[in-house]
């Protein structure tokens, strides 16, 4: 069972750029800003050139955006085991969650305003962000089965990724199974070329901030620090809204969750994966704090494939950032348009590192942003990632508790005091 994802490269890592390859990526992308600052300093206007790795990087996750979404979405549903009166329970709160996190997301960044008064020079192009939402969603339903994916259409993707999937759970047999394994091929796949993308994020941060730096100066990097301290600030408020619907929806206490779960919400944060997290999720959930099994695996391990509240807090706080920056106000109609193309891509984010970034191409896409301004993002995006994936994670502890009700699970019938025998002979003391 030495599966072909084991650790497969220890000779491979000792290259002649060992030194930089092993080295964690923020520890990377730190040193690109470091060195994008001194570049922007000494070359002042001249830098601009230098954000071509930026646009590289960019160019390189909105290609592949659509199809990390596409496969996600279709495996989620294929390891989903969901039926009945739960299911329908488990979709609401997961709804009601995404746009809690949203508004919260949006309100937090139409108060704050983050990006007001960095004066960032407009692309040449005027943004065309078209306000006719009802529009906007008609032409989202797939004319052609690829053209979403020529036209970066989150939407669409996902409407296609749905209808596939449960086409796919319909299989039986070998073709059932043939399903699940391309699926995770390509998945598979698609993660390992995310790696190599990421892994020029350090040189695009580099050229960015240089470029940045030289043309305009440091505003655009205090609008970054106060665009990273509202996103905490909404964050926070979403953990607290959790908080107090656990409180009053379910007989879990919050200081006993967050105790018992202390390790997931740290593993979270500090591998910036809520995928990598699900199984600590679930034992936690289920040894520590107490939850029935089901509840847990409803929340933990299903709602996890499909709730990422952290990411679209952040998505729809990006969009609006962004827009704050280059001077472009969007209409509330406009802002309707980001919620729903962020609630659509934070169901197609994967947990994985960075997955939040890659799914933003097709936001802003979707309403009309220039993308290569998410380059800038890219300066703080391993810290905020991180931070996102905890919340993530909390939110998926949250659809866990309010599943499992008000009252406590009764002990289950073998008294905790027995001691662990292996043989299942039957009870001498006659259950
Ligand atoms: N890293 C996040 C997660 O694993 C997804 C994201 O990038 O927002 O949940």
């Amino acid at each position: 069972m030495s599966s072909a994802n084991a650790p497969r490269d220890p000779a491979q890592k000792k290259g002649p750029f060992a030194f930089w390859t092993e080295r964690p990526l923020y520890v990377r992308i730190v040193v690109g800003l470091v060195v994008g600052v001194g570049l922007g300093l000494v070359l002042g206007p001249d830098a601009k050139t230098l954000d071509v790795p930026a646009r590289l990087v960019l160019r390189l996750l909105g290609a592949l955006a659509p199809a990390l979404i596409l496969v996600a979405v279709i495996q989620a549903l294929l390891k989903a085991d969901i039926r009945g009166g739960m299911a329908v329970r488990l979709v609401g709160l997961l709804a009601l969650n995404t746009l809690v996190a949203i508004g919260i997301g949006l309100a937090v960044a139409n108060v704050i305003r983050p990006g007001e008064g960095a004066s960032l020079a407009r692309p040449d192009r005027a943004p065309a962000v078209r306000g006719d939402v009802l529009t906007q969603i008609l032409d989202n339903v797939p004319d052609s089965l690829v053209k979403p994916f020529v036209d970066n259409k989150v939407i669409g993707v996902v409407m296609l990724a749905i209808v596939f999937g449960i086409a796919m759970r319909r299989q039986e047999g070998h073709l059932r199974r043939t399903a699940e394994d391309l699926t995770a091929l390509a998945f598979d796949c698609l993660i390992v070329v995310l790696h190599w993308v990421i892994a020029l994020v350090p040189f695009a941060v580099m050229g960015k901030v240089a470029s940045i730096l030289g043309t305009s100066g440091f505003a655009p990097f205090v609008a970054l620090g106060k665009f990273v301290l509202a996103v905490l600030v909404a964050l926070a408020l979403q953990a607290t809204w959790y908080l107090v619907r656990i409180r009053i929806g379910s007989w879990v206490r919050p200081l006993h969750l967050l105790r018992g779960t202390r390790d997931a919400l740290v593993m979270a944060f500090s591998t910036a994966s809520s995928t990598a997290t699900m199984p600590v999720t679930f034992e936690t959930l289920k040894d520590n704090v107490g939850l029935r099994e089901r509840s847990a695996s409803m929340g933990a391990l299903v709602g996890a494939n499909f709730n990422n509240d952290g990411t679209a807090l952040y998505e729809a706080m990006s969009a609006l950032f962004i827009a704050q920056l280059i001077g472009v106000e969007l209409s509330l109609w406009q802002q309707v348009l980001v919620i729903i193309t962020s609630v659509v891509a934070s169901v197609g984010a994967a947990g994985i590192p960075e997955a939040g970034l890659v799914t933003m191409t097709l936001v802003f896409t979707a309403v009309g942003l220039p993308t290569e301004y998410i380059a800038l993002l890219l300066t703080v995006d391993w810290f905020l990632d991180r931070c996102r994936t905890a919340i993530n994670v909390m939110g998926d502890m949250n659809v866990s508790c309010l599943l499992d009700g008000k009252t406590k699970q009764e002990p289950e019938a073998p008294p905790p005091e027995q001691p662990a025998v292996p043989a299942p002979t039957s009870s001498p003391e006659g259950s």
